[in-house]
């Protein structure tokens, strides 16, 4: 995260989150909450334009903030809702329209990049004041600036920004919902200020097979719209303006990349097999119809986790059942006879839709998400369930609950389907009414109690991105966190090896799901902690299967139980690269780093 400045260009040090490397021209996006802002110049004949979007932009921020006020009032009370009432005075202040539609007639920019710039120095301006109560407000400043740019990017035929051709898209942060709004056929790479490589957008860059470097705080001040850049998403570097020479070695190594993806072109049509004759199901994990595309290429055994949220982030509002149903269906057709597991659509947390506010919470990770929202919020459950079973009228689709705390949650969604299903039968709908039901092991209590829990579902999956969040309090989202964020942690592995015993004494099926699954380096310890189903991403499927045709399962246990012995993630990864350059430990009790 450092920037070190060189003979003319700059490196920016920030974490590698899709690997890949990519050469290109700069296009700085400032994303506002829920939606990207391009800062642009605009002609004298566009200011009347840009007034008029900005009028119906505090309109449209002015009705979701009276709706949430009210929606406070009843849920939490009139005090609460009082801050809402608070925001709209300050969307009402004349002076600050008055300051917005000057900067965009004086300094000729976009209305967007006005309100950025004017709020952003109210912000200033109340930071530094001393009374606390005031210092306060400028939180809600924050808060109301980033709704009316949200505001903004939904006004009439502003379906996101246009992105020129080959260009690396820089950007403080980069929502799933903003992310789905970009032309990605032009995109060559991400860079951002923030989040780190469990970010949905980091998730969302791999599946695309986009290279992505996150976590640069100072990108967007370094970086400039035109500047060149290349972005190494393997060592988590970006190079702002390099010299011709940095050009030429990054050349040599983009097609260093491409023949290594080559040279595992063979494995496509071999199977996931350990040296010892076990074969284990290699699944992949998808955000969307076209990545059924990906995971047929490397031949998947079937999607061990559709995740349903990116239909939801590019409309402006809830996708409807039929709208759900075509396009799944058309996935599980083409999948077809594999198995493919749906998920609910998992929202809350960081995955927000600008026509769904959730109320403010302190944090997002801990309040409504996943199927606890869903179960407050039955008609977008009901309407997916209704799609999900009517695509098993002919396809072996199960669905998947997100975020399971107990079996309350799973009982609730249990007879939530049950109606579901009444209510098909009664309109003469087909379905499969044994359409097995599985649950998340993503929250440090199913973990726990993973026997129990399996009794209650047909399969469970792991979620390790969310369980290493909670179980080491480290926000998957935060880059000042990051460094915690440890998936090899010792408790982690401890916890995966009880989930794994669990399943396997409830005789359920256990696949995880987690990205920490994609990493051939964790391949042979995770078989070794006894897992036997992986899904990861299509971009990673070779890689995997690679280290899974290299594993002996005798081997990988004997890995596992050195590395929980182990005291750290730190020596726990050293065991692994050990592994990797010698993998057969014969001995390597002592000679193990960290293992004495
Ligand atoms: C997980 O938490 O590991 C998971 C697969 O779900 P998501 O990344 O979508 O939260
Ligand atoms: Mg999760």
């Amino acid at each position: 995260m450092l920037a070190y400045p060189a003979k003319g260009f700059t490196m920016l040090k920030g974490t590698a989150a899709s690997a890949g490397v990519a050469q290109g021209t700069a296009y700085v996006l400032t994303c506002g909450y829920r939606s990207a802002v391009p800062q642009r110049s605009i002609r004298a004949a566009e200011v009347d334009g840009e007034r008029r979007r900005l009028d119906s932009a505090v309109a449209r921020a002015e009705a979701e903030l009276l709706v949430l006020q009210d929606d406070v009032r009843d849920k939490i009370g009139a005090t609460q809702a009082d801050i809402f009432g608070a925001q709209r005075l300050i969307l009402d202040d004349a002076s600050l329209r008055d300051r917005v539609l000057r900067a965009v007639e004086e300094k000729r920019i976009n209305v967007e990049a006005a309100v950025s710039d004017v709020f952003e120095e109210y912000t200033r301006n109340l930071e530094s004041v001393a009374d606390g109560y005031l210092r306060a407000r400028a939180a809600d400043i924050h808060d109301v600036r980033r709704r009316v740019i949200s505001a903004l990017a939904m006004g009439a035929g502003s379906s996101g920004p246009e992105i020129p051709d080959g260009a690396i898209v820089v950007s403080d942060e980069l929502l799933p919902s903003v992310t789905a709004r970009l032309q990605l056929e032009n995109v060559r790479a991400f860079v951002t200020a923030r989040g780190n490589k469990f970010s949905h957008s980091s998730i969302l860059a791999r599946s695309l097979g986009t290279p992505a470097v996150v976590g640069v705080p100072s990108a967007l001040a370094q970086i400039k719209t035109g500047d060149r850049l290349i972005v190494d998403g393997v060592a988590g570097v970006v190079f702002v303006n390099p010299e011709s020479s940095i050009e030429r070695e990054y050349d040599r190594l983009a097609a260093d990349l491409r023949s290594s993806k080559e040279k595992l072109r063979h494995l496509v049509d071999l199977s996931s097999v350990t040296l010892d004759g076990t074969t284990l199901p290699l699944l992949a994990n998808v955000n969307k119809f076209s990545d059924t595309e990906a995971a047929l290429l490397y031949n998947a055994d079937g999607i061990g986790l559709y995740r349903t949220e990116f239909t939801f982030s590019i409309r402006s509002a809830f996708p409807t059942e039929d709208e759900q149903f075509e396009f799944l269906e058309r996935a599980a057709e083409r999948m077809h006879p594999r198995k493919l597991v749906f998920r609910l659509v998992d929202l809350g947390g960081d995955k927000v839709l600008p026509y769904f506010p959730l109320p403010p919470s302190r944090n997002p990770s801990l309040a409504e998400r996943g199927i606890r929202l869903l179960l407050r919020h039955i008609d977008v459950l009901k309407t997916q369930l209704r799609a999900f079973l009517r695509v098993s009228a002919r396809h072996p689709v199960s669905i998947l609950l997100p975020v399971v705390v107990g079996i309350e949650d799973v009982r609730q969604a249990r007879e939530v389907l049950r109606q579901v299903q009444y209510e098909l039968s009664a309109e003469g709908k087909r379905f499969d009414p044994d359409i097995p039901m599985g649950a998340m092991i993503e929250v440090p209590s199913a973990a726990l109690m993973t026997r129990t829990l399996a009794k209650e579902v047909d399969f469970l999956s792991l979620g390790t991105n969310d369980l290493v969040q909670y179980v080491l309090a480290a926000d998957r989202e935060d880059e000042s966190t990051a460094h915690y964020y440890q998936p090899l942690h010792p408790a982690v592995l401890g916890l995966i090896e009880s989930v794994v015993e669990g399943a396997r004494r409830a005789g359920r099926e256990l696949t995880i799901c987690g990205e920490m699954a994609g990493d051939p380096l964790h391949t042979a310890l995770l078989l070794g902690l006894g897992l036997r189903e992986l899904s990861v991403a299509p971009g990673q499927m070779l890689e995997v299967k690679d280290a899974i045709r290299r594993t002996h399962l005798d081997e990988a246990r004997r890995l596992a139980s050195i590395a929980l012995e182990l005291g750290s993630a730190a020596e726990v990864e050293a065991l692994l690269n050990q592994h990797r350059r010698s993998p057969s430990l014969g001995g390597a009790t002592d000679s193990a780093p960290g293992v004495t």
